[in-house]
Parts: C-alpha cells; sequence; structure tokens
C-alpha cells in the first residue's frame, strides 16, 4: 500500500505550509489566530471542527503558556488528532464464514457513490490489496448504467489476477449482476466479492430503490458485510451532501475518500466522519494499482502538517 506521508506531502501540502507559517512566528497575534482558523477552514476541516480546534489550542497556549514554535506545532497536531478520532475502529469486514448451512459464504463488500469519484478504480486497488493478502476475489460489475464501466472493471481484474462477472447488456439489472457475482463467489470459495455500482443520483427514492434491491438479493446469499461510501476529497462541501444522501439510503459502513493526492484539503476527513458518523477507512492517493492505503489517523496528521 501506498505510504501515507510522502505522498501527502508531494501533493504541496500547502495547509502544513501556511500552518507552519503562521505557527513559527514567535508571538501569536489575533491576526495570527485568525490566519490560522482561515487555513484550517480552506482545508475543509469545516467550521465546527476547526472552531473548537482554535479555542483548545488557545486555552493551552494561555493555561500552559506555551510559547515555542514547536511546541506550539506539537499540540496542533495532537488536536488534529482528537479531531480525527484514532479511536475509531477502521477494520474492514473482510473475512468469509459458514451459512446457517454450514456452507462458505464469502465477506461482501459493496462499493456506493457517486459518478466519477473513483469507485471502479478503488474496487481494482482493493481487489490488490486483498490478493496480495493471500485471499481469493471475484468482482462485480452492477455498475450497468456507465456503458465503459463493466468494460473498466474487468481491465483492474485482469490486471489484478481475478474474474469479474459482468452482463454484456448496458442497463441490465444491477441486483441481478451483483447476485450473480455472489453467487459464483460463494461456489468457487472466494473468500471476498467486491461489488462496484453505478452513481446515479437521480433523487433519493430512486437511489433507495436501486441499492436498495441490490442489498437485499445479495442478502439472499451471502450476508453484506462492509457498504463502502467512495467520496472525492476535491469536491468539498458538494461532496458532502451527496455522500449524506447515500450514507441515509445505503447504511454505509466506512468512506473510502480518494483523490487525496490532488488535493490540500485533506480537512474533509474531520467533516466527513462527523456529518456521517462513520469512519474514513481508506484513502486514495493516486490512479494505479498501489494508491490505496488503509487511513491511519496520526500518519494522516503528519502528512497534513507536512
Ligand atoms: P467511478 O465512476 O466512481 O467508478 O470512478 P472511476 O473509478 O472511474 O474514477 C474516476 C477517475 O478518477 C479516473 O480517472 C480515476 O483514475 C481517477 N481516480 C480514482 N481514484 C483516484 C485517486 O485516488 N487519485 C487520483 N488522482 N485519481 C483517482
Amino acid at each position: 500500500m501506498a505510504r501515507l506521508r510522502g505522498r501527502l506531502a508531494r501533493s504541496g501540502s500547502p495547509l502544513g505550509a501556511r500552518l507552519l507559517a503562521v505557527l513559527s512566528r514567535d508571538h501569536l497575534s489575533e491576526d495570527d489566530w485568525d490566519e490560522l482558523e482561515e487555513t484550517l477552514l480552506l482545508a475543509d476541516v469545516g467550521a465546527g471542527p476547526t472552531g473548537e480546534l482554535i479555542d483548545a489550542l488557545r486555552r493551552q497556549v494561555r493555561v500552559d503558556g506555551v510559547r515555542e514554535p514547536a511546541a506550539v506545532r506539537a499540540l496542533l497536531r495532537e488536536q488534529l488528532i482528537t479531531l480525527v478520532d484514532p479511536a475509531l475502529d477502521r477494520t474492514l469486514a473482510t473475512a468469509p464464514g459458514l451459512g446457517e448451512d454450514g456452507l462458505h459464504r464469502p465477506a461482501v463488500v459493496l462499493v456506493v457513490g457517486v459518478n466519477g469519484t473513483g469507485k471502479t478504480t478503488t474496487v481494482g486497488k482493493l481487489a490488490r490489496v486483498l490478493v496480495a493478502d493471500g485471499r481469493t476475489v471475484v468482482l462485480g460489475a452492477a455498475d450497468t448504467f456507465r456503458a465503459a464501466a463493466a468494460d473498466q472493471l474487468e481491465t483492474w481484474g485482469a490486471r489484478v489476477g481475478v474474474p469479474t462477472v459482468r452482463s454484456d447488456r448496458d442497463g441490465a439489472d444491477p441486483a441481478a449482476v451483483a447476485f450473480d457475482a455472489v453467487r459464483s463467489g460463494r461456489e468457487t470459495g472466494a473468500d471476498v466479492v467486491l461489488v462496484d455500482t453505478a452513481g446515479r443520483l437521480q433523487n433519493k427514492a430512486g437511489l433507495m430503490d436501486e441499492l436498495g434491491k441490490i442489498t437485499r438479493v445479495i442478502t439472499r446469499e451471502a450476508p453484506l458485510t462492509e457498504v463502502l461510501l467512495v467520496l472525492d476529497a476535491t469536491t468539498g462541501q458538494n461532496g458532502l451532501n451527496q455522500a449524506r444522501v447515500f450514507a441515509e439510503v445505503a447504511g454505509v459502513t466506512g468512506i473510502v475518500l480518494t483523490k487525496l493526492d490532488g488535493t490540500a484539503k485533506g480537512g474533509i476527513v474531520i467533516a466527513v466522519q462527523r456529518e456521517l458518523g462513520v469512519p474514513v477507512k481508506l484513502i486514495g492517493l493516486g490512479e494505479g494499482p498501489d494508491d490505496l492505503a488503509p487511513f491511519d489517523a496520526a500518519d494522516f496528521v503528519d502528512g497534513l502538517l507536512g
């Protein structure tokens, strides 16, 4: 998996540069505090968490009489880590199990989110991680809406060396493809089935119908162990609004934050976890097969601070 720290640092991390510039001043003036606040807001940390962080930091600086820039930076690091919440359980539920009949059931991971956020790419990268870990994987191309989606997934499957279950017909029933993929995983004794879905945000009722049906038919074959919501870190508040709709209709258990390599807005991690009440479990750091990393609060904050 990608090494987070170097990758985020390579993206320039202007957040870190700006914060450090402010924090390296000998004495923090009111203007400096305002600049600190603005920098955090620009990084999409969100108004609530930014306010809390600044308050806590000011209190510590005052109460503990902290002056040296390095010490203030250490306090900021600590506060950011607390906001990111290192205690959240970020493990992926990908262990297969046995059904009531005593027969094999694969773990099933449903990947949801708006088109273009990086769902198909994430499925490919995740398959690679699982295969490297010695697991057998089946991919399900339930994005039957976008013409090239199944081809794209199949290409990832071939690259990683895992089979892809798909329909040859555009507009086929996504639930039927998802069902076939999970059945194939069950019959072949696969450990994990990863199901890619379409991200049509037509309306909430339509989305609920589509994802609801996929979920229902999958669980006839095997329990759904994870619902991963893929969110593009560069889309800010707009992405967050869309994410909220998916979280409401799909029973999301984890977030994959993609395209963190191309943005200084990593603070969205804090905002999205707080908004949705679901942990960020994985992060995307590029378009290549190795550009997926497990999320780690301390590593992440260190990357953010540069
Ligand atoms: P989908 O429509 O949600 O399935 O999105 P895709 O997987 O097709 O990805 C959309 C675009 O985003 C593609 O060009 C991907 O290569 C790119 N992409 C996906 N994840 C990342 C990432 O973590 N970083 C970068 N830079 N690009 C990404």
